[in-house]
């Protein structure tokens, strides 16, 4: 601890760079893990201070690997941080961390898409929803091939305000990689809002949104048309876009969020208005055509024989 100015300052004690750590444990990046790591102190110091005030914060770090961002968090005085990593290679590294921070660092060898961080921390951090944000942040540099299953399950924990959210509106600092965030490195800081702008069920959002998305390049009535059974598809999908007010000749990407509001409002009329509506998938019945399909061959060709 270094005191300057009367605020209490954390610093690390001299340690090896990172560089030294990734050299010492061997810790070679595999790209079939999409690994890489940030060895730029500007950079790291960069991304912690994104994630807003962190002094006595509670935070988790997803995937820290060889501790890079780590350490800028501890420098920035948090009272605690949970690391999640699931390659086992760098658990040493992280421990040496942790015995330079006595007491600040829990390192726990686990994957986060299924590690329970509703019960990680405790539960004096818990605020009302509608309160300002606990003093708990999730940061994270993600590999791509997580980074979208975990945000999306974190968006449904957002509206149901259970795992990370249990707390209250857990803010999340997270650093996308190409396509996700649209350039190389983005970093993004997110606070869940206090009212949803869509207010309908996670899944039936998700649904919405996916089908959109389905033919990204295409005119988005292409995705709303297999939200519909194949019978009643071009008559339904037309209905929906005309009662939501949408332009069926808009790409996905130029959709806005009150279109994906109207879209969502009108679909769930549609479901409450014919209940097997909302369980139609139509991957399922590609499949189930294909099945048939195939089927049919395989008689055709026993009948020949
Ligand atoms: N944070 C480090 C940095 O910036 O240098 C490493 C970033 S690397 C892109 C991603 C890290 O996430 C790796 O250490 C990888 O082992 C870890 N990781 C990948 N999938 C994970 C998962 N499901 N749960 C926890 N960690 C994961």
């Amino acid at each position: 601890m270094a005191a300057s100015r009367g605020v209490t300052m954390f610093r690390l004690p001299p340690l090896p760079t990172i560089g030294e750590v990734i050299k010492l444990f061997k810790l070679r990046a595999v790209k079939q893990l999409s690994q890489n790591f940030l060895l730029d102190l500007r950079l790291t110091d960069k991304i912690a201070r994104s994630a807003g005030n962190l002094k006595d914060a509670y935070v988790c770090e997803v995937g820290p690997g060889p501790g890079g961002i780590t350490r800028a968090i501890l420098n920035a005085g948090v009272t605690e941080l949970l690391l999640v990593e699931k390659d086992p290679r760098f658990i040493p590294g992280l421990q040496m961390l942790s015995d330079a921070a006595p007491g600040k660092v829990r390192v726990v060898h686990g994957d986060i898409l299924t590690y329970k961080l509703g019960q990680a921390f405790p539960n004096h951090l818990i605020k009302n929803w509608e309160d300002d944000p606990p003093d708990l942040h999730i940061i994270g540099n993600l590999p791509f091939s997580v980074s979208t299953p975990l945000i999306i399950k974190w968006l449904e924990n957002v509206s149901k305000r259970d795992g990370p959210f249990r707390y209250g509106r857990t803010q999340l600092t997270l650093t996308f990689q190409k396509e996700v965030g649209e350039v190389d490195v983005t970093v993004v800081h997110f606070t869940p809002l206090v009212q949803p702008k869509i207010e309908q069920p996670f899944k039936l959002v998700e649904k919405v949104v996916q089908s959109v998305f389905q033919f990204r390049r295409k005119y988005c009535h292409h995705g709303i048309r297999i939200l519909f059974p194949e019978a009643t598809r071009l008559e339904k999908a037309e209905q929906m876009l005309m009662l939501a007010d949408v332009d069926p000749t808009l790409r996905p990407a130029q959709l806005s969020m009150f279109h994906f509001k109207n879209l969502c409002d009108v679909y769930r009329k549609m479901c409450d208005e014919d209940p097997s509506l909302f369980a139609y998938n139509y991957r399922e019945e590609l499949r189930e055509k294909r099945r048939k399909k195939q089927n049919f061959k395989r008689t055709s060709d026993d009948d020949w024989i």
